[in-house]
């Protein structure tokens, strides 16, 4: 290939690198994202990020967007029949399934996540082709502290990066003894209505994710559709009060949203979604529910579940929106500059020696001026610049510059690692 074709390439559509410095917040995001689950028990899991198209089919439901329009499907060359993981759940599921974690102790099984997604969505700022997500899922307890948890522990995650203008909607979708009597109340309703011919099919296979349906045209028309909520059993009524007063007893505000039915086909009883006001149409900054049925849908055993998936991509975006910068550590503590040949041979040993002692530390590499080389160490933000020269190293100093009052002091070369230590870098 030519050099000139090279040149040309660019990231697929709906993608985009991630590049310092922003790739620093990105990471401090996940860290912050998954940090109150780290802290309530969850533990880490990670699976492949391509399954068994039927994982997702069955799981997240052919009736779904996300199934029929957007998923990335491949055969591979042994005729396997493979699609890249649109969500989250259904692969979290499938692994503690395979690998018994139901049957090793108490339940929950409690897990969390972190990774790229992959739908091919119609790209637009803020919806991507690959995105990031954030995950937790609590598989085999019904307990609706349970459902409780996880969402208090989403809102604690979106306050930890400081956002403050998000929303959480909050609807029961009810369960196998209520929600067929609903279903029957919406498909007699949806049948009285103007709507396209694979509207109406959807509405066949799966009539609830027609509330779903974002269109100003089908919206205009629901207004009058029956209400979950009205349909709801005494079971899912209790269960439903019980996780409100559990949020509101502490703290977290939400909004009911008797149209919120989610993208995905396997809810039951709670679902919620965090929406920021800053975004534009892509409002969901995460979102998640309880999925009492999805286990015995991919061939397991009766485990009601409950779990959310946090958006990396709108929370970043979000950031910006609300103009919060995360206070991030700098990458950089001390920057060396050394000045001349054996100069440099005696600071590399001690950039090595600092960053074994947990300081971080660079090192002007290439020849430079040392005008050039006191740029980079302004760029790279570090706190102090160490140079030295043949002389000082005579002398058994170096001179560390405090790059913010521009003040040099001399510093024994003995003592440096302890004196740098000592400023807590
Ligand atoms: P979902 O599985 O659709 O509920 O997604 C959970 C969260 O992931 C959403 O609330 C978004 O924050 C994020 N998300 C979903 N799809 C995209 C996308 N195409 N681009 C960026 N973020 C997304």
């Amino acid at each position: 290939m030519t050099e000139e074709k090279l040149s040309t390439f660019t990231a697929p559509k709906g993608t985009y690198d991630l590049l310092p410095p922003e790739s620093a917040t990105f990471l401090a995001i996940r860290e912050r994202l998954s940090a109150p689950a780290r802290r309530a028990g969850y533990g880490y899991i990670e699976t492949p990020v391509f399954e068994d198209v039927k994982l997702f089919s069955r799981g997240v439901g052919e009736s779904t967007d996300i199934v029929t329009k957007e998923m990335y499907n491949l055969t591979t060359k042994g005729g396997d029949e493979l699609a890249l993981r649109p969500e989250g759940t259904a692969s979290v599921l499938r692994a503690a399934l395979q690998a018994n974690l139901h049957k090793q102790g108490n339940l929950p099984v409690k897990l969390w996540y972190s990774g790229s997604y992959y739908r091919y969505e119609r790209a637009q700022k803020g919806r991507y082709r690959q995105f990031a997500q954030v995950g937790a899922e609590a598989i085999g307890a019904e307990d609706p502290a349970l459902d409780a948890e996880l969402i208090i522990l989403a809102d604690d995650a979106f306050r930890s990066l400081g956002l403050r203008d998000y929303r959480l909607l909050l609807n029961s979708l009810g369960d196998q003894r209520c929600r067929p009597a609903y279903r029957a109340a919406l498909v007699a309703f949806l049948a009285g209505l103007d709507l396209d011919e694979e509207t109406r099919r959807r509405a066949e296979i799966n009539p609830l994710r027609v509330l779903d349906d974002k269109r100003e045209s089908v919206q205009a028309q629901l207004g009058d559709a029956p209400k979950l909520r009205d349909h709801l059993c005494e079971e899912c009524k209790a269960y439903d009060a019980k996780v409100r007063e559990l949020l509101t007893a502490n703290g977290v505000a939400f909004v009911d949203d008797p149209k919120l039915v989610r993208g995905l086909d396997y809810y039951t009883r709670t679902t919620f979604e965090f929406v920021h006001d800053g975004l534009g149409a892509q409002s969901a900054i995460g979102g998640g529910g309880r999925y009492d049925g999805l286990s015995e849908m991919i061939g397991g055993p009766a485990l009601p579940s409950v779990g959310w998936a946090l958006g990396v991509d709108r929370s970043y975006l979000a950031l910006e929106a609300e103009g919060v910068a995360l206070d991030l550590p700098a990458a950089t503590s001390v920057y060396v500059v050394a000045l001349g040949e054996e100069a440099k041979n005696v600071l590399f040993a001690k950039v090595v020696e600092l960053r074994r002692a947990g300081v971080a530390t660079d090192l002007a590499f290439g020849v430079k001026s040392i005008k050039n080389a006191m740029k980079s160490a302004d760029r790279s933000g570090a706190r102090f610049a160490l140079i030295a020269g043949d002389r000082d190293l005579a002398e058994g100093v170096v001179q560390l510059k405090d790059l913010t009052t521009g003040e040099q002091t001399p510093v024994a070369l003995a003592a440096l690692v302890t004196t740098l230590k000592e400023k807590q870098l």
